[in-house]
């Protein structure tokens, strides 16, 4: 077989990808008819792709690239790291370097006593690690009944069998015969979606309180743990009211629930704070960190732990790991992007610069026919796209037929965003600058501007 290079004609590329490469999350048959992007090389925000258009990423990635692309110092210290020491395990009373600095430097970072990591190598790896690390916590603990873990409909924890069925994706549990035992998933606190005739406050207090009703319905004696995104993220970033968080935290302390935040998309910068638990205000036992960790530019996970949970998993040997745990190559990746968030202010970047100027630019969208309500915290933002903002009616169309028409206008227009159903969502990288949210914006708004004038020639503005 000849080479296969940037240098191919792109439906070359197409012709090889089709035939060979299964995509994730996708219709293959139907890309191999459409053909797939395909992407070349990135820098900053930009993307480009084999025809040489120049796309704003308002994704970053899915949701990793949160320094930028291009960023040469994690390329130098890969290169390092993989002379000077490419691999090495942490099994068997052995440890390296890399590990070490990366696992102190997160207990650090991270806040209150949360102060030791098991390292995976992905977010996926890593709840699957919380699993049987809360199950063998309360076995520990002599409640080993504790087995039941909750966590909510629409939420997203990973893909892995076990990260698959904490995660409430019915789309996913329809295949391969998800969930495995003893999860259970309580409703969410999407408010526009489910809110009814309530205020949006006195919602989420119900919500919150739906936990309560599932661990006195299910037994006291038998729940391990919640698990929760700060900010549910693919199930469209949906920011829940207010008032849902604290009496979370309170159920939480008052039923002895081990309370997991998974941090995959919040954890390190994306809401303006190191952690989404702190945006929100909780104190979890357990958070799972993945993207952000190494701004994607390797595959790395964790679960940061409470020197309690830590005391009481070291104190038996926990028959589990990945043979990446730790990978010397990713940690040093990890850490080089961790110095440069740190020494940039890149946090404080997203709290006082990009943040609030995207908030403002973002919130006036709602002011587009199409949009019903726009919310953002920090760098991940959400609109709802409906045919009547007034009864937030749903459209007549199947769930997803607007959000994809919508979705092929950004990518007509060199912006990649992203639908969830009918909703859009954005989750730029931390760096952007204020002028390229002008731009990100701009071409948001042609591609609604664009996507509207289809809807009314298709006459698809109809309400359910
Ligand atoms: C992406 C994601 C995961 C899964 O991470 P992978 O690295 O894809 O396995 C878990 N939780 C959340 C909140 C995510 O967004």
């Amino acid at each position: 077989m000849n080479a296969i290079t940037n240098h191919l004609p792109t439906a070359e590329l197409q012709a090889l990808d089709a035939a060979h490469h299964m995509h994730p999350f996708t219709a293959n048959g139907e890309l191999a008819e459409k053909g797939s992007r395909i992407i070349t090389r990135a820098t900053g925000v930009t993307l480009t792709d084999s025809e040489g258009n120049e796309i704003l990423d308002a994704m970053a990635g899915l949701w990793c690239v949160n320094i930028g692309y291009g960023r040469d110092e994690l390329a130098e210290v890969a290169a390092r790291q993989m002379r000077e020491l490419p691999y090495y395990n942490t099994f068997f009373q052995t440890t390296h370097v890399p590990a070490i600095a990366l696992a102190s430097k997160i207990a650090e970072l991270a806040p209150g006593d949360l102060n030791h990591v098991f390292f995976a190598g992905s977010g996926s790896e890593a709840n699957d690690t919380n699993i049987r690390m809360v199950r063998h916590y309360w076995a520990l603990k002599g409640k080993p009944t504790k087995s039941i873990i909750i966590s909510r409909k629409n939420a997203y924890h990973g893909s892995s069998v076990g990260s698959g069925s904490l995660g409430g994706m019915s789309a996913m549990h329809e295949q391969g015969g998800l969930p495995i035992p003893d999860i259970h998933h309580i409703n969410q606190p999407h408010w526009w979606a489910e809110g009814g005739d309530m205020p949006e406050e006195d919602f989420g207090l119900q919500r919150a309180q739906d936990l309560e009703a599932a661990i006195l319905e299910l037994g006291e004696d038998r729940v391990a743990a919640f698990i929760a995104e700060p900010i549910q993220g693919a199930g469209g970033v949906i920011v829940p009211p207010a008032s849902y968080w604290p009496e979370i935290q309170r159920i939480c302390d008052k039923y002895e629930i081990l309370l997991i935040a998974d941090e995959v998309i919040c954890g390190f910068g994306r809401t303006g704070n190191w952690f989404g638990s702190e945006t929100v205000g909780i104190r979890p036992d357990i958070m799972t960190i993945a993207k952000g960790l190494s701004s994607g530019y390797a595959p790395i996970g964790g679960s940061i732990v409470t020197d309690e949970v830590a005391a009481v998993i070291g104190s038996d040997e926990f028959n589990h790991g990945y043979t990446y745990s730790g990978h010397p190559v990713a940690s040093a990746v990890a850490l080089e992007n961790l110095r440069i968030l740190e020494e940039e202010d890149v946090v404080g970047h997203v709290k006082n610069v990009a943040g609030p100027y995207l908030k403002e630019k973002w919130e006036a969208l709602a002011d587009h026919p199409l949009v019903g309500e726009a919310k953002i915290v920090g760098m991940m933002g959400s609109i709802a796209l409906t045919p009547n903002k007034a009864a937030r009616a749903v459209f007549a169309s199947d769930a997803g037929t607007v959000g994809y028409i919508c979705r092929e206008r950004c990518f007509a227009n060199n912006l990649v965003m992203r639908h969830v159903g009918d909703r859009m969502i954005i989750s730029p990288p931390l760096v952007i600058k204020p002028e390229e949210i002008d731009v990100l914006i701009e071409r948001a708004r042609k591609s609604l501007d664009e996507c509207y004038a289809i809807l009314q020639e298709k006459d698809l503005l109809k309400s359910a």
